[in-house]
């Protein structure tokens, strides 16, 4: 069989594996975006990345099915093209994975259309011409309809049969709600073969979230290295970094503490977090607001899987009753309740996306903040350079907020507690599982190629020789 790098190769998004057996069954590993181009840099996450043959380099038609790893745009955003390029099949993954990427694809297809309609508001030829290029480019929501269609929802640690000689497992790799890693066995001229992607591993004790389980032993790996040459900076609890700002923000001045944050996921940690602050800790009851419609679905989908969350979780859930509601906590679904917050004169937390402070609510809670001596503006999330949030960590006198130049007097400061993905000491749990006397070849995907050359190194050091860092479009026998 032929395994063929499309995506996250060399680079931290757009994954996307081609997996080819002997007898042209074709499976392909995630379809996502590809957000590490200039253009989704400059906050244009709408962009299609397209070339002059279409949005894949192979034919689309001969997919015969997909397998979801997650949710996470770099992992399905592309998904709604392949159907229009002339994919017939199915797509499979777990349930909360569905439900998650369903409400991701509709967001992104929500933006689309506002592009369009504000692109469609020029009359000049330029804009005119570029907005009928984009009409042809950008999914709308009946097209993540029609995807989102053919998704049958499998269970974790079943094994499922796609083909005659093809076997599929989906294994919970912790990093979000439904996540998966892939474990793909086939059996190829009297030989039993097995892959696993790992998709994105997930870190151990993270809120709400099972731990990542054991992977058996396989063949080949196709490992993610977002973090392969660094540690996490915070060794502290989530309660603990949250409880230490929160004090010094919103009791010892009082001031207003806004957290960018991306409304699947993330927001979700933070809430239960604050839940359990209040509950546990006897916090004074400062007022909460979530603001962004999307998290407030995305937190349905958690209330309704229940089952699969850590024990923690669930024993909390049972002695509370709820996950994510306090009295002090508010949902902001209109855009004109969420203006008002600024009136809001109490000391208070604004938990609002996007998590890399461009575009979104948040952007507007900054900017109406961002001079404010008593607001403390915390970063939980990777922010790409060029973005608002990477140029407040980076500690500019002056930013330029919504076309406004304004003083940075608000305390900027960050924290990874909140990172769904596991460090290099995860990564190397993860390989380690593996002995080196079967495991045949470690593919590193999902990684700036520094973060990928360094864990290369360690991982030879550890015994595993060969690791290999496939570029774009290698294709490699099995
Ligand atoms: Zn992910």
């Amino acid at each position: 069989m032929k395994l063929t790098f499309w995506g996250a190769a060399r680079q931290v998004t757009g994954s996307m594996f081609l997996l080819e057996t002997d007898d042209d069954y074709r499976i392909l590993i995630d379809c996502g975006s590809d957000l590490d181009s200039k253009s989704a840099q400059n906050g244009q996450e709408g962009q299609p990345q397209k070339s002059d043959t279409g949005f894949f380099p192979f034919e689309a038609s001969g997919i015969n099915v997909v397998l979801l790893t997650h949710a996470h745009i770099d992992h399905s955003g592309n998904i709604p093209n392949l159907y229009r390029e002339g994919y017939e099949g199915q797509i499979l993954c777990t349930e909360p994975t569905f439900a998650l990427t369903n409400l991701l694809l509709q967001d992104a297809a929500s933006l689309n259309l506002k592009r369009l309609n504000e692109l469609g508001k020029s009359k000049k030829q330029r804009v005119r011409k570029r907005l009928a290029e984009l009409q042809k480019d950008l999914f709308l929501e009946k097209q993540v309809r029609e995807s989102m269609a053919n998704v049958v929802p499998i269970q974790f640690n079943r094994k499922f049969k796609l083909a005659d000689n093809v076997e599929v497992t989906f294994i919970p790799a912790g990093h979000l709600l439904g996540a998966a890693h892939i474990l793909i066995s086939v059996y190829e001229n009297g030989q039993k073969k097995t892959i696993c992607f790992s998709g994105d591993i997930g870190r151990k004790n993270y809120p709400l979230l099972s731990d990542p389980e054991t992977i058996p032993p396989v063949d080949y790996l196709i490992c993610e290295s977002t973090y392969g040459n660094r540690l996490h900076i915070d060794a502290q609890a989530p309660e603990a970094v949250l409880a230490d700002v929160i004090r010094r923000t919103c009791i010892d001045i009082p001031g207003r503490l806004i957290i960018p944050s991306f409304s699947v996921g993330r927001t979700q940690a933070l809430l239960y977090t604050l839940n359990r602050l209040y509950t546990e800790q006897g916090f004074p009851p400062i007022k909460v607001f979530s603001d962004s419609p999307l998290a407030l679905e995305s937190t349905k989908v958690y209330q309704k899987n229940l089952r699969i969350l850590n024990k923690e979780a669930k024993t909390y859930f049972e002695e509370n009753e709820s996950l994510f509601d306090f009295e002090n906590f508010e949902y902001l679904e209109s855009s004109k309740a969420s203006k008002e917050v600024s009136n809001y004169n109490q000391p208070c937390i604004i938990i609002s996306s996007s998590g890399m402070v461009q575009g979104g609510r948040v952007e507007h809670h900054v900017a109406t903040n961002i001079s404010n001596p008593y607001c403390t503006i915390l970063i939980i999330g990777y922010c790409a350079e060029g973005t608002l949030g990477w140029r407040l960590l980076n500690g500019q006198p002056t930013i330029s907020v919504k076309g406004k130049d304004l003083p940075v007097m608000a305390r900027v400061e960050r924290t990874d507690v909140f990172s769904g993905h596991g460090d290099r000491d995860d990564l190397l749990r993860f390989v380690k599982q593996q002995t080196p006397d079967r495991l045949k070849k470690v593919f590193l995907v999902h990684g700036e190629f520094t973060s990928m050359s360094a864990f290369q190194q360690t991982l030879v050091e550890e015994g595993f020789p060969e690791v290999e860092i496939p570029k774009k479009g290698q294709t490699y026998e099995l």
